[in-house]
């Protein structure tokens, strides 16, 4: 028997544990939509609230929105999705299995796809003779094919009553920064920042969470001001990332990626602009040191010219070196210029520039936008996480992101262990600390319960407790134990 890789086994971590799982598994579930349960969800909302407090409480240049999910189809029109939104897609003759071109083509000849048009892919199909994986049909020739998911809105079930459920929560900034703009109080540069739920219609959902057709984004759109430079002295524009630059990738020299300084990258002009370059060393101080992902599995990499999107003049995307998977995108951090802002008002006919008080000029301001995948990172931190020690199995999650800051046990349910136990645990409630109350198996078998949703600390109450008035701690990474008042608890647990 095959045996099981860690992504396998971070996979069955989340059904068995309940964290997250595929919608529908009592029916026949439709691919790429998923359900988190209660410590999934636990873990989930805790990475959206270090992401909101890092770059929205925590700053004065940052506002927020919760936009709809539905939009006037015009949004798209002008925005590029209706026409370029699509990936290049291929269909069996006989069986009428579709594939997405680009994926079949890496998967079967081991080629590097980011970028090939629909023609070279259906040419490479053609040469190698590539076919159905499922019936070995022949493959007709690749076409493209919209992403987003069409619904329609009103009583009639037409064309004219067709809308989309947005593929980035992006759009509704843009469409919405005019009158954001007027009322925020704020001067540019400035920046509005969204979580939200966003649609794709992907063609072979794959990977688990990594490429769902239902998932969540926390975007910043960050608008530009000519003459105003980002804080440098802030920034941690020195630091180091193992980077990847364009140059680099078209020489074929990809396996060369060192560490570079992102500091040195603007310097060098490799990075365009500094604010770009400002947001790549944010986006990284984020994942590193406030998410906590080692920093050796992570890297930043420049698109190719042939791979950007069809608004970006130049993207960045932090990878991480997936086991068995190998390097994938996780944040893409994308200079936007004013495309979007430009679309919006040729096609609303309304002037979306502000008028800056200091150069007394009116602006339309170019963009940055960081766009992170919740889903994504949720499933990274995770993987990132797991570990086995013997047969024990582990979710090493840093404090800010795991699902319980603790978990109190009694040493039995009996003798007034376990009254004193709850007095413990409601103290620490009312202190503002997530925890749970355990008294059922072994101890052992609770910490083991623990250790594998990632709680970070175990409190024992035994006998000596009831005299003394302290507890057992024990800590879930290195196993240590030690012995603590319980007056001192809630400033020991950070409360
Ligand atoms: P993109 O606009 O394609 O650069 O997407 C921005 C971010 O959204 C990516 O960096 C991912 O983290 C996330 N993302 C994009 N597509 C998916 C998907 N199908 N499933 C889950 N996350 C996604």
């Amino acid at each position: 028997m095959q045996s099981l890789t860690k992504i396998d086994k971070v996979v069955n971590l989340c059904s068995r544990r309940g964290l997250v799982f595929p919608n529908s598994e009592l029916y026949s579930p439709l691919g790429g939509f998923f359900d988190y349960a209660h410590y999934g969800l636990a873990i989930k909302k805790r990475i959206v609230q270090s992401w909101w407090n890092y770059f929205v409480k925590q700053r004065e240049d940052i506002v927020g929105l919760d936009g709809s999910i539905i939009s006037s189809p015009r949004v798209w029109q002008a925005s590029g999705h209706l026409e370029n939104f699509t990936d290049p897609l291929v269909e069996c003759k006989k069986c009428k299995s579709r594939y997405r071109a680009d994926q079949l083509v890496r998967d079967e000849l081991k080629l590097e796809v980011e970028g090939l048009d629909e023609k070279t892919l259906a040419k490479l199909i053609g040469e190698h003779k590539l076919k159905c994986e499922k019936c070995k049909g022949e493959l007709a020739e690749a076409k493209t094919f919209n992403l987003m998911l069409k619904t329609h809105v009103g009583v009639v079930e037409d064309d004219s009553n067709a809308a989309f459920l947005r593929p980035e929560t992006a759009q509704t900034i843009f469409a919405d920064f005019k009158t954001i703009a007027s009322f925020a109080r704020k001067k540019l540069p400035f920046g509005i920042a969204q979580i939200g739920k966003a649609f794709r219609n992907e063609i072979s959902p794959r990977n688990f969470l990594f490429r769902a057709r239902e998932f969540e984004q926390m975007e910043i759109e960050f608008f530009l001001h000519p003459g105003k430079t980002p804080p440098f002295e802030k920034i941690k524009l020195n630091l180091k990332a193992k980077a990847l630059t364009a140059e680099e990738q078209g020489n074929g020299k990809s396996g060369s990626m060192v560490e570079k300084s992102v500091e040195g990258l603007l310097k060098d002009n490799v990075i365009a602009n500094d604010w770009l370059a400002y947001w790549i060393a944010e986006a990284w101080f984020w994942l590193t040191e406030e998410i906590g992902l080692d920093k050796e599995k992570l890297r930043i990499r420049q698109h190719v010219a042939t791979e950007l999107s069809h608004y970006s003049k130049e993207t960045w995307d932090v990878e991480y070196d997936y086991p068995e998977w190998g390097w994938k995108e996780l944040v893409g951090i994308a200079d936007r210029g004013n495309f979007d802002l430009q679309q919006h008002q040729t096609h609303s006919k309304k002037d979306l520039s502000v008028f800056d008080e200091e150069t007394k000029q009116k602006i339309l301001p170019k963009v940055i936008e960081p766009s992170f995948g919740l889903d994504r990172l949720f499933f990274t931190a995770l993987i990132d996480a797991f570990e086995e020690e013997g047969e024990k199995t582990l979710l090493k999650l840093g404090k800010s992101i795991a699902p319980l800051d603790c978990a109190v046990f009694p040493l039995m349910g009996k003798d007034n262990l376990d009254v004193k136990a709850r007095e413990v645990f409601e103290m620490l409630k009312r202190r503002g600390l997530e925890c749970e109350y355990d008294e059922s198996g072994s101890i052992g078998k609770r910490y083991a319960r623990h250790d594998e949703i990632g709680t970070p600390v175990c409190i024992t109450i035994d006998y000596d407790s009831l005299e003394k008035n302290d507890c057992t701690i024990r800590h879930r990474d290195s196993g240590k134990q030690e012995r603590v008042a319980i007056t001192q608890l809630p400033e020991k647990l950070g409360a």
